[in-house]
């Protein structure tokens, strides 16, 4: 099992060491922004893990509702409060929490928020960054779930080089990117969707299966999704990201059938302690990468 945990207290420990350096040398804490768009619990609960994993390695958090404006003025103080937090210095990175929930569209906000502080890699240079290649992708603002599903595959030394990578899902927070940093290490790396054809015998012979749609059967009926060794080959590595709530039972409902996995993959992470692990920790990595970045014209 793919457990996160050895290498996430890794970088965690050299985060904190990183934060303690920015402070000395340039007596700035690299400090955190969540900002709170959508009204529901999920997201409050996310916000408040990202606060307490800053509070552990020492960097400074705020968090910031933005979900009670009238939905007629909302999109306006919404774009107006990323503008202000773009000015001001103290704030040296921002993450929007989604779901938005209509209260501001994603591009208009993702196009007004500054890309130095765009800890979410979603902002189109960030995108265009990726895209062109131009990134490292320990120090770049990248995604931070795919950037986590890479790092924590390295880590695990799963064969990536010319392997065929099906990632079920093609969004801009988790797919699209994810299939790009799988492509730039010389997979071939595809995205599936609700309309593409023969999904079984494509995720039948790839040698990496990402599941990524957050569609469990059991709210989705027939349109769900979930992968189980059916599905794939022997030997196979299959990686858990999609996850969804149950709002009337509160059970989390995963993508992935762990256990009837177990004894068919050569690597598999489990539903939890692993991928969700990784993001959280990508997310501090990159708010020292955002600080650096503001930091770098200034002395030492
Ligand atoms: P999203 O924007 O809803 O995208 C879901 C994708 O899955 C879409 O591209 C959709 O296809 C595809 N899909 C849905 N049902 C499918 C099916 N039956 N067969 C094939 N493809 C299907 O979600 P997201 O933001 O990418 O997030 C995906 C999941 O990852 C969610 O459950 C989310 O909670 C989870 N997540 C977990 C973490 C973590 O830390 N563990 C972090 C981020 C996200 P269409 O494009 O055709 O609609």
């Amino acid at each position: 099992m793919m457990l996160a945990k050895p290498l996430a207290e890794e970088m965690k420990a050299k985060i904190a060491r990183d934060v303690a350096d920015i402070k000395k040398n340039f007596g700035v804490t690299p400090k955190l922004v969540a900002l709170l768009i959508g009204d529901d619990g999920v997201s409050r609960t996310y916000v408040d893990l990202k606060r307490k994993d800053c509070q552990e390695v020492g960097m400074e958090s705020e968090a910031i509702d933005l979900s009670h404006f009238e939905k007629s003025e909302s999109q306006r103080k919404i774009l107006d409060k990323i503008r202000e937090l773009n000015d001001d210095n103290s704030a040296t990175a921002v993450i929007p929490q989604m779901p938005f929930d209509g209260r501001v569209s994603e591009e208009a906000l993702f196009s007004a928020l500054s890309p130095d502080k765009d800890v979410d890699g979603l902002t189109p240079y960030r995108l265009g960054k990726l895209m062109r290649s131009e990134y490292s992708i320990e120090s770049a603002l990248l995604p931070c779930t795919p950037k986590g599903v890479v790092l924590l595959s390295k880590h695990y030394n799963v064969p990536i080089e010319s392997s065929d990578v099906a990632i079920v899902g093609r969004s801009t927070l988790v797919g699209e990117p994810l299939r790009k940093l799988f492509q730039d290490l010389n997979a071939t790396a595809t995205c599936y969707h609700t309309k593409s054809r023969s999904l079984d015998r494509k995720l039948k012979e790839a040698d990496i299966v990402v599941a990524a749609s957050g569609r469990p059967p059991e709210l989705y009926g027939e349109s769900g999704f979930r992968l189980t060794k059916e599905n794939v080959k022997q030997g196979t590595s299959v990686i858990s990201v999609g996850v969804r709530r149950d709002e009337k039972s509160g059970k989390m409902l995963f993508d992935v059938d762990t256990n009837s996995l177990k004894g068919t993959c050569a690597y598999l992470t489990p539903n939890t302690g692993a991928i969700g692990v990784m993001t959280r920790v990508c997310l501090l990595q990159n708010t020292i990468t955002a600080a650096r970045i503001q930091l770098h014209s200034k002395t030492p």
